[in-house]
Formats: structure tokens, sequence, C-alpha cells
């Protein structure tokens, strides 16, 4: 079984006057479903900031790791380190019928809060919904023999369980994404990560964590790219 919340519906509409909220590299838009088994909930709709509402390999890489995150949650569950249910929610790659731009929709969470980061901030509440998610990335890098970490843990609860959206995984090739700041990265988190009460102690960590790359950040730190960027030419606004 995959803990999953899917669309569920056929049609949407997206109010695009307005954003409703904003990340590292999304724009957010809130709408509704007009039609579908969900018709009349919220929805959201998730637009890339560097404007790649056509080029679908954008796309095909968040979606994968979409489906390495469902992976991995699965995988808690089936361990059975908390009792109360993890539930992932899933976009879909949607199409805007007047400019066949892409976008990704969603079901909209309430109550949203954000659990940890890919740099290891957390709120430390010591609360046990932000313990359970601390003990679901520390598993994520245990489970996968220190290969992956899932991060950028957030979402809101409902009746009797939690709802994920986009989650960040970090690796140890550093392929999972702008958001994977590879090694570095996952010693940044486990430097700042503290076991809470679902953590097992015997659950691998990092070798090194005395210091941590990445300053701790609340909101997503983007993967400095290595390639083209980083050699363009620059030119001084000031004379
Ligand atoms: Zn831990």
């Amino acid at each position: 079984m995959s803990f999953s919340r899917t669309n569920n519906a056929t049609k949407v509409a997206i109010d695009t006057n307005k954003i409703f909220a904003s990340g590292t590299f999304k724009n957010v838009w809130q709408g509704d479903y007009t039609d579908g088994a969900r018709k009349g909930e919220l929805c959201v709709a998730k637009e890339f900031k560097s404007g790649s509402v056509f080029q679908s390999h954008y796309f095909e890489e968040e979606l994968e790791i979409i489906r390495h995150s469902q992976a991995i949650i699965d995988a808690f569950a089936a361990a059975g380190v908390i009792r109360a249910r993890i539930l992932l929610n899933i976009p879909e790659v949607w199409v805007y019928d007047e400019t066949g731009e892409n976008i990704l929709v969603e079901p909209m969470i309430e109550n949203f809060e954000k659990f940890n980061s890919n740099t290891g901030w957390a709120p430390r509440t010591g609360d046990a919904w932000s313990e359970a998610m601390q003990a679901l990335s520390h598993f994520s890098y245990h489970d996968s023999n220190q290969k992956f970490l899932l991060c950028d843990l957030q979402g809101g609860s409902y009746r009797d369980g939690y709802i994920l959206t986009d989650p960040a995984i970090m690796s140890r090739t550093k392929t999972c994404g702008p958001a994977d700041l590879g090694p570095d990265g996952i010693n940044s988190f486990f430097h700042r990560h503290r076991c809470g009460r679902f953590c097992n102690r015997k659950w691998l960590k990092p070798a090194m964590v005395k210091q941590a790359r990445y300053a701790a950040r609340r909101g997503t730190t983007m993967a400095l790219l290595p390639t083209r960027q980083s050699r363009m030419p620059l030119t001084s606004v000031r004379e």
C-alpha cells in the first residue's frame, strides 16, 4: 500500500491573479477542482520560477523525487516507527487549456508548517509530530545505507495523520535535483539533527558532522551550479 494523497479530479480552475506562496524554486497559485471526485475542494498549482513551463525534464525530475520520497515514506510506515500515518501529496503535470503551459497540481494542505530544511534547520519545539519528522529524515538515511536523506519536510495535520508536500532528497552522489546539496548538505543536516523520541539510537549517521558547510536556513538552499552559470562574465554595476 502506498501512503499517498492524489488529485482524484479531472479539471481545475486556477486563480493566477495572486501568488498564494513562494519558495526557493516555485511559485504557488491557489485554485479549486471543478470536476471529478474532489470537485469543490481547494488545490494548488506550482510553477517553476525558472520559467520552464514547457520543459518536460524539470517536471520529470520533480516527479522522480516524489516517487522516491513515496518509497521512503512507505518503508517508514512498514518499519512501524510511529503509529500515526504520514501521507505524501502527489502532484501531477496538468496543462492550461488556453496556453498549453505545464503546471504541477496537487490538493491544498491546510495548517501548513515546516519541520526541517535541507540544511538541517528544524523548529525544535519538542512536539511529537516534529520529532516524528526528524525521525523520518534520519530513518531515510539509515535505511538507504547512507545513500539518501529525505528532508525539507513540510505539510499539515489532518484527523489521523500528517500530509507532506514537496520534500527534497539529498544524496551521496548529488544527483537528486537542485535541492540536493550532496555529502556536504547531508553532513550539515546531521550537524544540526538531534535525535528525539522516535529515532533509533542504532540508526546510522555520517562519520563527520563536526562542521556544517551550509548555514542553517528555514527555506530550501539551492545547490551551486558548477557549469555554465559560474563561468558567465560579470559586469560591475558600479562605475
Ligand atoms: Zn535521529
